[in-house]
């Protein structure tokens, strides 16, 4: 994948289109990938924490969610092709599973948000899956508990909802374990798909 450095962060080039193509082209794959739409308010917290900005560069691909991104790269004189906004890619993923009768799990949110986005993504995407969701209220003591359910469900995509400081490291800790082919965070979506 062709990248472009932003503060040491490697953004992927890619438009939506060809973002859509390859995330397609994992699902294929079967091995777990973690994704990350990231703003520029994610960049700085990698510039201010070394932890987090390692977990930024190990994930399998970042996309430049944010005009920031976009500007910070053309600036840098090897400019990123658009912005590729989280929001946007998740509904082209769940556009892209009708035709290829995904599984989508959704985890994140307050409770009655997830089930409401669950009725509302169904109704939207009929012919894609969805095979579980849970709210995103939950401590260390219940990971493996809420990551055996997700295995159970055995799902091609998880969207994860828990605020940018939390979803990233979790999934990154988690991915192994989770064996999703696209693991992708997902942050407010859910509570503006629900209303
Ligand atoms: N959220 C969650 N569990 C938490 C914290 C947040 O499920 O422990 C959800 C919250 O309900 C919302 C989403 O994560 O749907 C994004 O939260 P917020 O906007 O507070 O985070 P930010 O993206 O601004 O960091």
């Amino acid at each position: 994948v062709p990248t472009v450095s932003v503060f040491g962060i490697p953004f992927c080039k890619f438009g939506m289109q060809d973002t859509v193509s390859y995330l397609t082209e994992i699902v294929s794959s079967g091995r777990p990938h973690q994704i990350i739409t990231a703003n520029p308010i994610m960049v700085m917290a990698a510039k201010e924490d070394p932890a987090y900005k390692k977990m930024m560069q190990q994930a399998d691909l970042i996309v430049p969610d944010g005009t920031g991104v976009v500007w910070a790269a053309k600036i840098g004189g090897d400019p990123l092709t658009e912005r590729v906004p989280g929001f946007d890619l998740l509904h082209e993923l769940m556009k892209q599973g009708e035709r290829r009768r995904w599984k989508v799990y959704l985890l994140g949110s307050a409770p009655e948000v997830i089930q409401e986005a669950a009725r509302r993504l169904t109704l939207q995407y009929p012919d894609t899956e969805i095979v579980g969701f849970r709210d995103g209220y939950f401590g260390p003591d219940q990971d493996q508990e809420v990551i055996d359910a997700i295995v159970q469900a055995s799902p091609d995509l998880l969207f994860v909802a828990r605020g940018a400081d939390t979803q990233e490291p979790w999934i990154a800790k988690h991915k192994a374990a989770l064996s999703v082919p696209i693991i992708m965070g997902v942050g407010g979506s859910f509570d503006v798909i629900s209303g």
